[in-house]
């Protein structure tokens, strides 16, 4: 726990004790209503990528399941409590599995108009109340006394929030957290280290309308009256304008948001209408100005600002440290030397009417590294997309071990023991090269997301990390571990990548074009670092464009012109034939 954190529970309960006026404990209490729903969203929005401005819905669904029973059959608001949680959950299981598969604006699209929709269905419903909607909503009671007091509640509400930070922090430094963070950087390189990304949304989904629906209940129980307006759609865009002006990715930025919003739009309610002599909403306006502007020249939310005027040592990100030591993690069983790993046969691919891949085959046995080369648009990408299940071939088959494996999705094929790099570099700029690395070990782990949140994966975090440490230590990157990992070089970036393929424990280690782009100096580390695991019988298939960096590295070359096979063998008779050289030198 940092310093900052301390500070700030320190306030929060002192706040009431002091002589603090009630207006400003009730605009705490806003504050911490709209926090808990902003910090939902800086998941689901802010690290996976996912925009929503429907949350308001979900408010309302835990506010009116609660005021609905307690009024109507007088439950007692704990089970209310349960009753909202259970249907917000089960709405956002829904909701989630038809909208998060939408892409692009689709998905924004498609919260609107459940945003919108739930607006009218409480609305309209005579059992809620219609317009007019509930009243006499029991206060809360906890340990006999009640909390129908500001002050009161105020305890509540923010021992909310505390524990939705917590259990958002503790979620997003694990192994289910880094997946989820890894969404960011697309669904195909989260797929190919192992994560089910469906269900990583899905559950994201499903936390921030928990949290939402939380904070209905506790909005319900303190106003003691419910209405559909605050959860309408204006709602949720504000809940949006809090994550967003906090800094989306950050959960305290969720907090900051909230306050500033809601203490900005008071101001605004009384100063606007004075200034402009008349009636009317025109905070919204000013609101919307503001989030523009922002947008323009903050992109990450305020929270980063703030973040640079606090004192150094508030500051300090507990970094993600591997542990002094833990137990290595198990290691699959490798396949014998020379024993048939990967057999392409007939593979085919068209898009439309251009065939990428035409009648494609070549093996590759344990402990042999062969080079895939051929000039650009060759189709090597295209032929490594069908063997890590990117793509389905039109026709042929990719066998590993024996087994087909084409159809499988990617998380299924790395699981099998075949992990890559990409040749456009994939990875998360803003986590730590070592969190980067520990992607990788995705599938060496167990720990979900109820256990990540309630840090009871202490144990094989550490592990997970500890093999992370060890991989970056084997490809010489092990110094720049706390690195962000957008600041490496370009050569780093990719030495990166392969380190955390390693970390997939492969038995077969596929590269796209590692060497692309690579200075001089960079080209030479690679190439020992590639020599170095060749010896030790790491098995390699390697796509490359520069016939030189692979000469001395493979074992075997395939080459490939027009999707088609036109050579394959040793590297120095490849080398020689007349069509290889007629395909590198256009026909000299
Ligand atoms: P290489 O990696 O050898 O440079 P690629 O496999 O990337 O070549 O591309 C082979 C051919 O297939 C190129 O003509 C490319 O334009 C085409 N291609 C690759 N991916 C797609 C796609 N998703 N849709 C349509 N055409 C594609
Ligand atoms: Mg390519």
């Amino acid at each position: 726990m940092n310093r900052l954190f301390l500070v700030f529970i320190a306030l929060l309960a002192l706040l009431p004790v002091l002589p603090t006026p009630e207006f400003w404990i009730t605009q705490a209490n806003y504050i911490g209503l709209s926090a808990i729903v902003a910090i939902g969203l800086v998941l689901l929005t802010g690290v996976g990528g996912m925009t929503s401005f429907g949350q308001a819905a979900f408010v309302g669904l835990g506010a009116y399941a609660t005021s609905y029973l307690s009024t109507t059959l007088g439950v007692s608001p704990w089970l209310g409590l349960l009753a909202g949680v259970a249907v917000s959950m089960a709405v956002a299981f829904i909701l989630g599995a038809l909208t998060m598969r939408l892409s692009g604006h689709y998905l924004p699209l498609g919260t609107i108009a459940w945003g919108l929709s739930f607006f009218f269905l409480f609305g309209n419903m005579e059992f809620l109340g219609r317009f007019d909607g509930l009243s006499g909503i029991p206060p809360l009671e906890l340990f006999g006394y009640s909390l129908r007091a500001g002050q009161d509640i105020f305890y509540l509400i923010w021992a909310v929030v505390v524990l939705a930070v917590v259990a958002t922090q503790n979620l997003l430094n694990s192994r289910p957290g880094r997946a989820i963070r890894a969404l960011k950087g697309g669904v195909v390189m989260a797929e190919a280290m192992g994560a089910r990304t469906v269900w990583l949304k899905l559950v994201c989904f499903v936390f921030a309308a928990v949290l939402a629906s939380l904070s209905g209940w506790l909005y319900a129980h303190m106003q003691r009256s419910v209405n559909p307006t605050p959860f309408g759609l204006n709602a949720g865009i504000e809940y949006l304008f809090m994550a967003v002006i906090g800094g989306a990715g950050h959960v305290w930025g969720a907090i900051f948001g909230a306050g500033l919003v809601i203490l900005l739009k008071d101001q605004l309610q009384s100063l606007l209408p004075r200034l402009f002599g008349e009636t009317g909403s025109f905070e919204t306006i000013v609101l919307g100005v503001l989030l523009v502007l922002l947008l323009q020249h903050a992109r990450n939310g305020l929270w980063p600002y703030l973040a640079e005027l606090m004192p150094r040592r508030w500051r300090r990100q507990a970094l993600v440290q591997p542990p002094a030591q833990a137990e290595s993690l198990p290691v699959r069983a490798r396949p014998a030397a020379g024993e048939s790993l990967l057999v392409v046969e007939g593979a085919r691919k068209e898009f439309g009417g251009l065939v990428a891949v035409n009648d494609m085959r070549f093996e590759v046995k344990a402990g042999e590294v062969v080079g895939l080369i051929g000039p650009n648009g060759a189709g090597k990408s295209t032929m490594f997309n069908l063997i890590t299940g990117v793509l389905d071939v039109t026709r042929g088959t990719v066998r590993y071990l024996g087994e087909d494996i084409q159809g499988l999705p990617s998380r299924e094929i790395v699981r099998r023991g075949i992990a890559r790099t990409f040749q456009h570099v994939k990875l998360l700029g803003n986590m730590s090269v070592l969190e980067n690395v520990a992607l990788g070990a995705h599938l060496r782990g167990q720990a979900g997301v109820l256990r990540s949140m309630l840090r009871l994966n202490r144990g094989e975090e550490a592990r997970l990390l500890a093999e992370a440490q060890r991989q970056l230590e084997r490809v010489g990157l092990a110094h720049l571990m706390h690195e962000p990992a957008g600041s490496l070089a370009l050569g780093q970036q990719r030495i990166l990548e392969i380190a955390r393929a390693l970390c997939c424990d492969p038995a077969l280690l596929l590269l796209d074009e590692p060497a692309a782009g690579l200075r001089y100096k960079e080209k030479e580390a690679l190439a020992e670092l590639l020599a170095r695991l060749r010896g030790e019988g790491m098995s390699i298939l390697i796509v490359e464009h520069d016939m030189d960096f692979v000469m001395n590295l493979c074992d075997r070359l395939v080459v490939m012109e027009f999707g088609t096979l036109i050579a394959e063998g040793v590297p120095s008779v490849v080398q020689q034939d007349p069509a290889v050289l007629e395909a590198y030198l256009g026909g000299l």
